[in-house]
Formats: structure tokens, sequence, C-alpha cells
């Protein structure tokens, strides 16, 4: 009697979908053997969709005479490898996410529509070092050093954390790494920001490697993702260089992990799964036993503290390889000041200048984690919360302040508190709003503006960069995705429009970005022969951010900032995450959360603090209201516990089942 009948062999199945379950079905007997990790067809409702089997069983909670068996199995050998698997369930429960929607995040499209897998044959590999187009530069000791550490750690988990300013030499340190493994045989993964994927870049690796190489970005045709991703899979490709989702990649020979500027925003995936690539490397790292390089001038504190606890190991570059130099501060008082929607006649006369003398401005805003806040334009007094560490964030519809770590609200004051001046000013401008101002003072210069609106076509981006470059305009409005992986030889003036609501923003991590931010493009501008200046337009220019950052530098001012946040019990010192939901409703979106907090109670003790329910700083978007919970504990088993017992209570309350909510763990922003 073929057993398989008394006892039928059950896929449990991950599917694309936000419940945090895998689903059982019966498998036929026929057909390729089932293994974790090949894509199967099933019925799902009325449809059918493509899942990864996870796990092969003979028991199902579900009676066997009510599972619906596999429509198919897709593959003949496993689509998603095992270690590939066990990264998404490393990250399903980290993030607190569905393992099926991680998964299709690792996939590409095609596959993930069940499209069948061309055979992948490994390729011969052949043993010649002439790999090198060109041997690259001969190194400085810092950059040896780096190099040595890194080559000395291939086949074993190690944290590097190369630490050294635009110019400093830290992509050769990674290119001669790279040569280092190749050598032995290795495939290397290389993580860049978004932005971070110009032809200059990619040419500095074709330049100097003859090594097939895989390209992963989102501006990719479905097709060319596919073939990149089959050639890294099948071990062709030797290097693969990629933005956020190709930490996924499946690199059967991988044997290091580069994550070029790691403070970047763009590695936090902030819908869907909301994973942090940077994160998921140095865990890929450490479950494929391999080092891990997190390079940047601007590491993000998380980085630095766990640098300080001596979890990662510091690689530091101070000497300057390239001819680059960093611009020079001027720091601009603007109370008092007469502002054109936010920028001061003084910034407009050195535009000006610049204007006539044929080169290129550059103005910096910055949107996105900059809440609006109030602020005094005569003393710089901002309204803060008398019940919090913070300040209050506008809204206008209705009119009024609110805080948003405590839910204080309070009407918005007529008059300054310290000097009684009626004029008080909403901070938080936007890139169009500079455009037209400027469009205006200077009639007869075309305004550039670069911003998520205006890259959305594919190698639009790339073709502003060119025009940058051949000084086509000479003004040009910006959001931080200008900020890296550039150099702007003819740019001899940045000004920073808007430090002050990075300085007072309810935002914690602010401060850290507008840090960032200024460090960032003093090494973008000027060369030299024609050093950059850096205007930075502030209120507030004794603030310690100006003394500290610019005096002593980024590292003397992480510190300080490191000082505040444990003071605050912010991240890195505590852990933290955010439950967001978002309704029609404000009122059920109250509840749910009301409902959520108590559901956690057994958590919910002096280790892990609830802030909320309390509205998102912006509340309304899209007729939609945004709610949420912001929790944190200085352990980390503890908050997943707390999350764990939320996530269970929210996936099978009724009225949450008609809301969208999402588990954001270490969030970027609180936005
Ligand atoms: P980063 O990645 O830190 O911005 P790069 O590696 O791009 O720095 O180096 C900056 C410039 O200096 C590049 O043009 C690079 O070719 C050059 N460079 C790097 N290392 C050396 C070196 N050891 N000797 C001479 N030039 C170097
Ligand atoms: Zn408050
Ligand atoms: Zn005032």
């Amino acid at each position: 009697m073929n057993e398989l009948e008394v006892y039928p062999l059950i896929a449990k199945v991950a599917l694309d979908l936000p419940l945090r379950v895998l689903f059982d079905y019966t498998l036929n007997a026929e057909g390729p053997m089932p293994q974790q990790g090949m894509r199967v067809r099933v019925p799902f409702g009325e449809q059918t969709k493509v899942g990864v089997i996870a796990a092969c069983a003979t028991e199902s909670g579900v009676p066997v005479h009510k599972l619906k068996r596999v429509t198919a199995i897709l593959d003949n050998k496993p689509c998603v490898s095992e270690a590939i698997l066990r990264l998404c369930q490393w990250a399903a429960e980290y993030y607190h996410a569905s393992l099926g929607m991680v998964l299709a995040g690792a996939l590409p499209k095609r596959l993930r529509l069940g499209e069948a897998m061309p055979e992948i044959t490994a390729p011969i590999l052949n043993n010649e070092t002439d790999f090198l187009r060109t041997a690259g530069h001969d190194l400085n000791t810092e950059q040896k050093n780096a190099v040595d550490n890194i080559v000395a750690s291939l086949g074993q988990f190690k944290t590097f954390v190369l630490d050294g300013i635009t110019g400093s030499g830290k992509t050769e340190v990674y290119l001669q790494a790279i040569a280092c493994a190749l050598q032995q045989s290795l495939q290397v993964l290389v993580l860049v920001p978004e932005i971070g994927l110009t032809p200059q870049m990619i040419a500095r690796f074709t330049d100097r490697f003859s090594v097939p190489i895989a390209l992963m970005h989102s501006k990719l045709t479905e097709k060319q993702r596919l073939n990149h991703w089959l050639s890294a899979a099948s071990g062709e490709a030797r290097i693969v260089i990629g933005t956020r989702s190709s930490v996924w990649a499946l690199m059967p020979q991988l044997g290091l992990i580069i994550v070029d500027e790691a403070h970047d925003a763009s590695y936090k995936q902030q819908d869907g799964v909301q994973y942090s690539a940077r994160d998921v490397a140095v865990q890929r790292a450490y479950q494929s036993d391999i080092p891990v390089v997190l390079g940047s001038a601007t590491h993000s504190l998380e980085t630095l503290y766990n640098v300080i606890q001596n979890r990662f190991s510091p690689l530091v570059l101070r000497e300057r390889a390239g001819t680059a130099r960093l611009g020079q501060f001027k720091v601009l008082d603007i109370r008092n000041e007469r502002v054109e929607e936010g920028i001061s006649r003084r910034l407009l006369q050195e535009i000006a200048i610049r204007v006539q003398r044929g080169e290129q401005t550059l103005l910096f805003l910055n949107r996105r984690g900059f809440s609006p806040i109030l602020i005094c334009h005569h003393c710089g007094w901002v309204v803060p919360c008398s019940h919090c560490d913070s300040y209050m964030t506008l809204h206008l519809s209705p009119e009024r302040l609110h805080c948003h770590h405590c839910d204080r609200v309070r009407k918005k004051p007529r008059e300054c508190l310290n000097c009684r001046s009626d004029v008080l000013m909403p901070v938080g401008l936007g890139t169009e709003r500079i455009e037209s101002v400027l469009s205006k003072a200077f009639p007869n210069t075309e305004v550039l503006r670069i911003d998520r609106d205006t890259t959305r076509k594919k190698g639009s981006l790339e073709i502003y960069l060119k025009a940058i470059e051949d000084t086509q305009h000479l003004i040009l409005v910006g959001t931080q995705m200008l900020a890296k992986g550039h150099h702007f030889p003819n740019v001899t003036l940045v000004g920073i429009i808007d430090a002050d609501s990075g300085l007072f923003s309810s935002e914690f991590r602010a401060t850290e970005h507008l840090a960032q931010l200024i460090v960032q493009v003093a090494g973008r501008a000027g060369r030299a022969e024609k050093p950059g200046e850096i205007w930075i337009q502030t209120r507030h220019p004794e603030h310690p951010l100006f003394n500290i950052l610019l005096e002593k530098g980024y590292h003397a001012f992480a510190n300080h900032i490191l000082e505040e946040r444990q003071a605050a019990q912010l991240a890195p010192y505590s852990y933290m995450a955010i439950i967001r939901v978002r309704g029609r409703k404000p009122e059920m979106l109250k509840a749910v959360l009301t409902g959520a907090k108590k559901s956690m109670a057994t958590a919910l003790s002096a280790t892990v603090h609830c802030l909320g329910p309390a509205p998102s700083p912006m509340e309304k978007r899209d007729k939609t209201y945004h709610y949420q919970l912001l929790l944190w504990s200085y352990q980390r088993s503890v908050l997943h516990q707390a999350l764990k017992q939320l996530s269970d209570f929210l996936s099978t309350n009724k009225q949450a089942r008609t809301l969208r909510w999402s588990v954001d763990v270490d969030p970027y922003d609180t936005f």
C-alpha cells in the first residue's frame, strides 16, 4: 500500500499575502519530489496563487479532508536556496512580517508569477587570475590596513565599519578587497543606495574587473531583472551590484558583502516589509559566516554605537586619497533678515555672484522626516511640549499644535512666548516653492529641480546628473538625493535652506540626518582650484550642531547626540518599533490601537514602554487617517514578545481586519 495515501505529504506554503501564517496543502504523490524552496501553484479562494514551500510535513492543524491540493510544483530544483530561505525566515520573524511577502521581495517578478525557471548550469570556474583589467592604486597605509583586515577575515563573520570622508579612498578599498575575494573564487555583493548606481560607479567596477557583473535596481525591465538574477544564482556573475532588494540575491558562492553609504535612508524599505537592507546584510553575513563592510563618511548612530560596543570593527581612513577638498562652512543667522519664501536676501546675493561668474549653486531642502514646526522669526523660539522633551508639530486642518509623543494638543499661540513677536512662521518648505522663488529672482537663469517627483522617469536622474556636470544649469534645487555619490566640480555654493526644521523636529533622527546632510554636501562641491562654500541658514547659530559639527567634526557631534539619545531612552540605547494603522475613521483607528495596547498588557510592563495611540505626524493623507503606537524597550526579546502579542491581536481582531496596519521594527522615522 502506498503510504502517501494514508499520510499525505503536506506542503507548508508561504504566499504573498499580509497574513503572517503558512498555508497547508496536500501534495500529489506524482511529479517531482517536493522540496523546501520550490515554487508551487495552489488554489486560494476563487483564484490560484504561486507560493514557495517553506517546509514539508506529515501533519497539519487542519483536518486532512479540508486541505486543498497543490495544483502544480513549478520547479525541479529549489528556486529559493536554503540560505535565502533561512535569511527570509529570519527577516519575517524579526520584522513581524509575512514570510510570503519577504520571499516575494526576494524573487524577480517573473518567477514570483510562476514563470518556469530556465535551467541554470553552473559556469566552469577557471582559476585564471587575469580578472583584473587594471591593478588599481598603490594604497596608502590606512587603506592597506583596511584591505588587509577585510581579506584576513574572508571565510568568517565580521562586520567592518569603513569610516572615511568622500574622496578618502573607500571605493578603492572595496575594489582591492573584492579582487582578493574574486581570486579565492568567491562572489561579492555590493549594495549601493538608490541614487548610487550611476554610470560612473559601474564604470569603476567594469574598468577594474573583467568578470561578469550583475546589476540589480528598480530601473531594469522584468526580463533584465530575471537575467541578472539568474546570472548571480548560477554563479556566472562574480559581482552583484544593486540597490536595497539585491540583499536577497541568490549567490551560491557569496564570500563578501559591501554596503556603500551604509547610513543611507534608501536601505530602509518604507512600505510592505519594512526591512533595513543594511541590517539584513549583516545578518546574511552572520548566517553565511563571511565578512561585511559598511562604508560611509557619516555612519548612523546605530552603527557607531555598535563600534563602541565592540560588536563592529572600525577601519578608519583619515588621509585624503584624491584631490577633493572640503568646502568652507558659513552659518548664516537669518533672525530678523528678510526671508523670501525661505531664502534670505543674503543667500540670494551670494547666488547672484555665482550666477555672474558662471558657477553653479546647489540648494538643499529636505522634506521627508522633517515635520513642520512653528518658529518665532525674531528670536527663534520653538513651541515646546510642556509634557515632553519635544516640540509641537503644526497641523493645518483643523489648525492646532500637536505633540506626537504624548498626544497633547494646544491652540496655535498668537505670539512668541519668549519675545512677544507675532511673527510665528511654519518651517517646512517644499522644493517646488523654492524653485518658483528662484525662478522669479533669476528670470534669465533656468532653475533645475531634482527630487523624487522630477526623477520618476527611467534614466532622468542620469540625464540631470550629466547636465549638472556639464554646467547646463547654474541653479539647482534638490533634496538629499543629491547629497551622495556624486561630485560636482563646478558647484561653488551650497545652501542648506532649512536647518531649523532639522534642529527642532519632533523626528528623533532629524538632527542626525541634518548633520549627515551637511557633511555629505561638504564633500560634493568644488575642487582644489575652486573650493566650495556651504551656507547654512538658521535662526540658531549658537546650536551645538554648528559649533561641535563644524569645529570638531561628525564623530564629536555623533557622540553628542548619542548622549542625548541615551538620556531620552531612544535608539540605539533602546529598541524601538512603531505600529501604524490607517483607515477612514480616526475613532476606529484609536479604538483598535487601544485594544492592541491592552492585548500586550502581559508584555507591557516596566520593561516595554508604549506611547499612543497618537496621530502620525501627517495625520491625514489622501483622505486616509494615520495613527500609531510607539514601543520601546531596553530588551529586544521583550519588545519582540510584545510585538508578537500585538500582531496576533491585529490579525484576529474583527475591526483591525478591515484596516491596514503594519509593524515597523527599528523605525527610520515616525511618519
Ligand atoms: P571614496 O569612495 O571614499 O569617495 P575613492 O575611492 O573614490 O574615495 O577615491 C577618491 C579618488 O582618489 C578617486 O579618484 C580614486 O581613484 C583616488 N584614489 C583612491 N585611493 C588612492 C590611492 N591610494 N592613491 C591615489 N589615488 C587614490
Ligand atoms: Zn508631549
Ligand atoms: Zn520670539
